[in-house]
C-alpha cells in the first residue's frame, strides 16, 4: 500500500527557534495533519545537525509537539545534517566525510533540494509520497515515476 509520509520543519514551521522551542502554529499544523491523514509524521529540519542534536530535539521538544499535535513523530526517519552528507556522499560515489556541511549547504541549502534528495537516495521511500511542510519551501508537486516517488513540499504559510 501506498504510504503518506508528512515531514515537518522545526524552526518558524512549529517552533519558533531550535534554542527557545516555543510553540507557534499548533492548530493550523494540527488541522493540516488531519486533513492529509499520514501514516507516518517525521521531521526535517536544517536545526539538526548531528545526533547529538537528534538527541536534545527528542528529549526538549519531542513530547511537546507530540502532545500538542496529536501525533507520534518518527525520530528513526528523521534526518539531521550528517545523514543527508552521508547520503549524497553514497549517491555521489564521495569518500565518506569528503562533504563538508559548508559543501552540503552550498549544494542544497534550498530545502527543497534537500527534501528531494532525501526522497529519492534516503531510506527506502519508493512507492510513497513524501510531504514537507516548511516555511521556506514553494507550494510544489513533483512525480518521479522513475523512483515511484511522489514528492510534495508545502509552504506552512499557505496553511
Ligand atoms: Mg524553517
Amino acid at each position: 500500500m501506498t504510504e503518506k509520509i508528512v515531514f515537518l520543519d522545526l524552526e518558524d514551521t512549529v517552533i519558533d527557534t531550535f534554542a527557545d522551542g516555543n510553540l507557534v502554529r499548533t492548530a493550523a499544523v494540527r488541522r493540516f495533519l488531519a486533513q492529509e491523514r499520514p501514516q507516518r509524521v517525521a521531521l526535517f529540519s536544517y536545526a539538526l545537525w548531528d545526533e547529538r542534536d537528534r538527541r536534545n530535539c527528542e528529549r526538549r521538544l519531542v513530547p511537546g509537539l507530540q502532545e500538542s499535535l496529536g501525533v507520534a513523530l518518527d525520530l528513526t526517519i528523521s534526518p539531521t545534517i550528517d545523514d543527508l552528507r552521508r547520503i549524497v556522499e553514497r549517491t555521489r560515489r564521495m569518500a565518506a566525510g569528503s562533504l563538508s556541511q559548508q559543501d552540503f549547504f552550498d549544494w542544497f541549502g534550498r530545502k527543497e533540494e534537500g527534501f528531494i534528495q532525501f526522497a529519492r537516495f534516503g531510506p527506502g521511500f519508493e512507492g510513497q509520497t513524501l510531504v514537507l511542510l516548511d516555511d521556506m519551501v514553494p507550494e510544489m508537486e513533483l512525480r518521479m515515476p522513475a523512483s515511484d516517488l511522489i514528492v510534495r513540499t508545502v509552504p506552512v504559510q499557505s496553511l
